[in-house]
């Protein structure tokens, strides 16, 4: 049933994901984090604001997360099979209309209908490629969709199939929190009466801003205005290398393990990142000032509930039980668990580091159990398994289910736009500001 998927090497238009379908995930497991991973999304829709079932079911959702009402009952009642073939024949009916993008860790039901599939740099990338497009579905989360349409035309729409699947990190950060931080910061790292955008008379500024991808189009219009990139796992280095040519810190937000393992491996040592967590007095750094003065990058207190389940002790069994196995995690995992693997990389290395390997090659991944399934029904020539035994999706990447997409599709060619993510043009041109800066950095 499954078969493998095309290099999505971006932008190409015309990237199809042949006919990958229901290859097993979290539903049908036993062992899973949450029974509700069985029950359809809509069930948790009508409960109001919350991640819902999976990784993030912990984390709090601020009361200003978007929420979903219930997907019309007509696709609550279709099956898997009824739902594949009507949303196959909506994309058919819209054409070149319409480009649907699908993130790594989407559902097997949602990746066969994408036209193209990436990690959140490539999307973005994706998202100028198809100009005749007049509609952008977005089988991702908030932030990715917000991003989309800020780097595409006016008079492209960029929908997200449920408005309901944010991201808990991206909730981590916001701007009141980030314009806080910054006033603070201003106050003991300034030159008297000046800015952290000010240079020095080296040249460099104070403090740049950089932030994870992972945000909203706020933080990013934040990040454009002062000067600062927007990064991905995939360019991370390579923008901090950038930032540092320009500042003596950066402010990396919203992901503290994202920050701290690139650092780290561009030998910045962990005595010159001291966290900041939100809400408290210099961020926690009171009576430390001086960690502040002396810090190249100060870490926001965020991270992912998906990767922060991976530990030392999983990988142990792992080796435990494979000798021969090869550990890859992705970025946003602590660091302890990084140093423990063998490599880490964004979603897209890991992609690329298993098709290239030698067939009977075993392998351990520290990231989202969808890619994880996904990869090991695409490479039966190699062994693949997820670190972590329990299944536990990303709660929000899960919350897109194909009732949905059927919905935002047939609506489409009814001529009807629903589920429209809409960022105001001032904070638009601020963030593709940052953005733009994050594509000129293009990963190694
Ligand atoms: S995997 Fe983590 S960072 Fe990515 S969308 Fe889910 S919660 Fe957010």
């Amino acid at each position: 049933m499954t078969t493998s998927l095309p290099t999505p090497t971006l932008p190409a238009p015309g990237l199809r994901a042949p006919g990958i379908r229901r290859t097993g995930g979290a539903a049908s497991s036993a062992s899973s984090c949450s029974p509700e991973l069985t029950t359809a999304p809509w069930t948790i829709d009508r409960r109001g604001p919350g991640y819902g079932p999976g990784a993030s079911q912990e984390d709090r959702a601020p009361a200003s997360a978007p929420v979903q009402g219930p997907v019309p009952e007509e696709y609550r009642n279709l099956d898997e099979d009824q739902l594949h073939a009507r949303i196959t024949a909506a994309k058919e009916a819209l054409g070149e209309r319409v480009m649907v993008l699908g993130h790594f860790y989407q559902r097997d039901e949602i990746v066969t209908h994408a036209d193209f599939l990436g990690d959140s740099f490539q999307l973005a990338r994706a998202a100028l490629g198809r100009e005749e497009a007049e509609y952008i579905v977005f089988c991702g989360v908030h932030f990715m969709a917000e991003t989309a349409d800020v780097l595409s035309r006016d008079d492209q729409a960029v929908i997200l199939p449920n408005l309901a699947a944010g991201c808990s990190m991206a909730d981590m950060a916001d701007v009141a929190g980030v314009e806080d931080c910054w006033a603070q910061l201003t106050r003991v790292l300034a030159e008297e009466g000046g800015s952290l955008d000010t240079p020095d008379e080296t040249g460099k500024v104070p403090v740049m801003p950089i932030t994870y991808m992972n945000c909203s189009a706020a933080l990013k219009a934040f990040v454009g205005r002062h000067g600062g990139i927007v990064c991905t796992s995939s360019n991370a280095a390579v923008v901090l290398e950038r930032a540092f040519e320009k500042a003596h810190r950066v402010l990396f937000f919203p992901d503290q393990h994202l920050g701290r393992n690139t650092a780290r491996a561009m030998g910045i040592g962990l005595e010159r990142m001291p966290l900041w967590s939100p809400g408290k007095p210099l961020g926690g750094n009171g009576n430390t000032v001086a960690s502040l003065e002396d810090s190249a990058v100060i870490l926001w207190h965020g991270f992912c509930s998906v990767h922060k389940r991976f530990t030392v002790d999983q990988i142990s069994a792992a080796r435990a039980e494979h000798p021969d196995v090869r550990v890859i995690v992705h970025p946003e995992c602590p660091m302890e668990v990084v140093d423990a693997a063998d490599e880490s990389g964004s979603t897209d290395h890991i992609r690329r580091a298993i098709e290239s390997a030698p067939a009977g090659s075993t392998f351990a991944i520290g990231t989202e159990i969808t890619m994880v399934s996904r990869l090991a029904a695409e490479h039966p020539e190699h062994t693949i398994f997820c670190l972590d035994p329990v299944v536990c999706p990303c709660s929000t990447m899960y919350r897109i289910h194909p009732a949905y997409l059927a919905w935002v599709l047939e609506s489409l060619v009814a001529g009807e736009v629903v589920n429209r993510i809409t960022v105001p043009e001032a904070e638009a041109a601020d963030a593709r500001l940052a953005l733009d800066r994050m594509l000129e950095a293009v990963p190694r």
